[in-house]
């Protein structure tokens, strides 16, 4: 590499990122030292993006840096988790400064976002691949996990899931728009927003909650699975955005929204007798979620049209399916 490794972690990791007082020794060391709050549980999470697996090998640089923590943030959303500190690893083939700079500018400015501090990683030459890990804390006892839903739990799901599909077809052109609907899906499937501010809150409220990253009805599923309930979703009650509607069509938005990937919204059960003080609580006007389903006693994913089951050749994107 022209600049020396060295070099370019000084340059543009040094400073990337939150600067957190618990951060007892940050980069620059062998590790790193942090200091974790008394009472609390350590929630980590990794998640690896590949250039043309995950994101087109052309995506704006800063978009790259952005997902990159974004979809480590969704994981930590879904515990109920308060993220702090990240590592980063990244392969790439050269030392593209300009490249590097929008990269960790864009990497930055979530991490910031959310407090959260670059604390280490690794730089290595090869293909475009970037690896976070991100650590955060709940207090202990308190995370949220897929399991512990009950049969006649409400479900519900934040966001609008399908846009960010959109964006991505829309990114690689095999898709057109109206300019403000494709301005607002790219962005979508660029600069997701992860769920954290709700996934803490709901720490209180939900009885199970999965974050979706490939496909609701996929990821509804796994949640209902790891709970030992079914679920049945009500295909009339899937919350669509205009642009998405705008765009596709109404058959269309509705396939999208449960079986495109990439939304990182958050899938969440709640008791049926807790809903009431979550939708007070929680307006969801305000916090953008909405009931889409029920967990059932039996097993198994169904869409239910008008009370009649719907079939569904795919529910998901599958890497290794
Ligand atoms: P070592 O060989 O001991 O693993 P490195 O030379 O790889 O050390 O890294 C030196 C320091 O820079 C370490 O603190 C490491 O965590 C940090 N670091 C390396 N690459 C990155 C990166 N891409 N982002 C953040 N920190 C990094
Ligand atoms: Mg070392």
């Amino acid at each position: 590499m022209a600049l020396s490794e060295f070099a370019l972690i000084e340059r543009y990791f040094s400073a990337c990122g939150a600067r957190r007082s618990d951060v007892i020794l940050g980069i620059g060391d062998d590790a790193a030292l942090l200091a974790p709050p008394p009472g609390s549980e350590l929630v980590a999470a990794t998640d690896t993006l590949v250039a043309g697996v995950h994101f087109p090998p052309d995506s704006p640089p800063a978009s790259i840096g952005h997902r990159a923590l974004a979809v480590n943030l969704s994981d930590l959303a879904a515990m109920g988790a308060r993220p702090a500190w990240a590592l980063l690893a990244l392969t790439t083939p050269q030392a593209d400064e300009a490249w590097l700079a929008e990269f960790a500018a864009g990497f930055a400015a979530l991490a910031r976002g959310h407090e959260v501090a670059l604390v280490g990683g690794d730089t290595t030459r090869g293909p475009l691949c970037i690896t976070v890990q991100l650590l955060g804390h709940v207090p202990a006892g308190s995370a949220l996990r897929r399991a512990g839903g009950r049969p006649g739990d409400a479900l519900f799901v934040s966001g609008t899931p399908g846009d960010a599909a959109a964006g991505l077809a829309l990114e690689q052109a095999h898709l057109s728009a109206p300019p403000a609907a494709a301005a607002y899906l790219r962005a979508r499937f660029l600069r997701p927003e992860p769920r954290v501010a709700l996934g803490e809150r709901l720490r209180s409220h939900a009885s199970a909650c999965i974050d979706v990253s490939d496909g609701l009805l996929g990821d509804a599923a796994k949640l209902a699975a790891a709970s030992g309930t079914g679920v049945e979703l009500d295909y009339q009650q899937l919350p669509l955005s205009a642009s998405l509607l705008a765009t596709v069509g109404d058959p269309r938005a509705r396939e999208l929204a449960l079986g495109g990937g990439d939304d990182y919204e958050l899938c969440f059960a709640v008791p049926a007798q807790a809903v009431a003080r979550l939708t007070s609580e929680l307006p969801p006007e305000h916090w953008r979620y909405a009931r889409i389903g029920t967990l059932t006693a039996s097993s198994g994913a169904r869409v239910l049209r008008e009370g009649t089951v719907m079939e569904f050749s795919h529910s998901g994107y599958q890497h290794f399916g």
